[in-house]
C-alpha cells in the first residue's frame, strides 16, 4: 500500500479556463500530472489527478495570482499580462511556457484619427494602460472595464482600447484597428515564495519536468 500524503507533500496547482487550461494539460502530463476527472464536463472547482501529490484548482485567470500569493495555491499558470496587472509581489516566476501566446496592444475606429492630446483609454488593464501612456508621455484618462472593451470607442466612451489581441479578429469584427504593440504575452509558470522555500523537494523537479516539456514542445504552433 502506498503511503498516505500529507498536506506537506501536496502541491495545488491553480489554472483557468479555456486556452491557459488546454495548453497546460499536455505540459503536464507530460510530467506524469493528469486529472482524473474530465474537466470540461463538472462544475467542480478542485480536481485530483493520477498524482496523488498534486491537486488542480480551477479558477477565473485574475485571480490566479492572488490564491498562489496568498498561498491557496503553491504553483500557477497566468497570462503575462494578468501578472504584470497584479504586479507579482509574493510571487516566483520562473519559467515562460510559451502557450498562449498573444499581443497586448491599443486600439481605436478604424480611420479614425489619432487623437494628439489627452486621450481616454478604455480598459480593464489599468495599471499597464496608465504605465504605457506615460511612458510614451501621453495624458490618459483610464476607465476601467471589465469585458467588451471593443464596443467604448464605438459608443464614444473611449478613444482607444488596451486589450489582448491574437489574430485580431475580434477587433476587425468591430471596425476597430490595432495601433501600437505594449508587449508579448505568453503564459508564466509562478510559484509561491513560501512554498518555494518549504516544499522545494517537491516543487523544484516539478519546475524541471514542465522545463523540460517546453523545451521539447518549443518551436511547434501555441
Ligand atoms: P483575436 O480575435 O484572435 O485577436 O482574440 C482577441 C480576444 O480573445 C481578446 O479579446 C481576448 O480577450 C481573447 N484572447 C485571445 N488570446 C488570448 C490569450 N492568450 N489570453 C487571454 N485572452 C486572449
Amino acid at each position: 500500500m502506498s503511503e498516505p500524503v500529507t498536506e506537506s507533500q501536496q502541491i495545488t496547482i491553480a489554472l483557468s479556463k479555456g486556452r491557459i487550461l488546454d495548453e497546460t494539460l499536455p505540459l503536464l502530463a507530460q510530467a506524469g500530472i493528469e486529472p482524473v476527472d474530465d474537466l470540461q464536463r463538472t462544475r467542480k472547482l478542485v480536481f485530483a489527478t493520477t498524482d496523488p501529490r498534486v491537486r488542480l484548482l480551477i479558477i477565473r485567470a485574475t485571480d490566479v495570482p492572488t490564491y498562489v500569493q496568498h498561498g491557496g495555491a503553491d504553483l500557477g499558470v497566468t497570462g503575462k499580462d494578468v501578472l504584470m496587472e497584479h504586479g507579482g509581489e509574493g510571487l516566483y516566476e520562473p519559467l515562460d511556457l510559451h502557450i498562449a501566446r498573444c499581443r497586448l496592444m491599443t486600439a481605436g475606429v478604424a480611420g479614425a484619427p489619432v487623437p494628439s492630446g489627452r486621450v481616454r483609454v478604455a480598459t480593464k488593464f489599468v495599471r499597464l494602460a496608465r504605465e504605457y501612456y506615460a511612458s510614451q508621455g501621453k495624458q490618459a484618462d483610464i476607465i476601467k472595464l471589465y469585458g467588451a472593451m471593443e464596443l467604448a470607442p464605438l459608443l464614444g466612451l473611449s478613444d482607444e482600447i488596451v486589450d489582448i489581441v491574437d489574430t485580431g479578429n475580434t477587433l476587425r469584427a468591430n471596425g476597430l484597428e490595432a495601433r501600437e504593440t505594449i508587449c508579448d504575452i505568453s503564459s508564466r509558470l509562478i510559484v509561491n515564495r513560501a512554498s518555494m522555500k518549504m516544499k522545494h523537494q517537491r516543487i523544484e523537479p516539478l519546475v524541471e519536468e514542465l522545463r523540460q516539456a517546453v523545451a521539447r514542445g518549443m518551436g511547434q504552433p501555441a
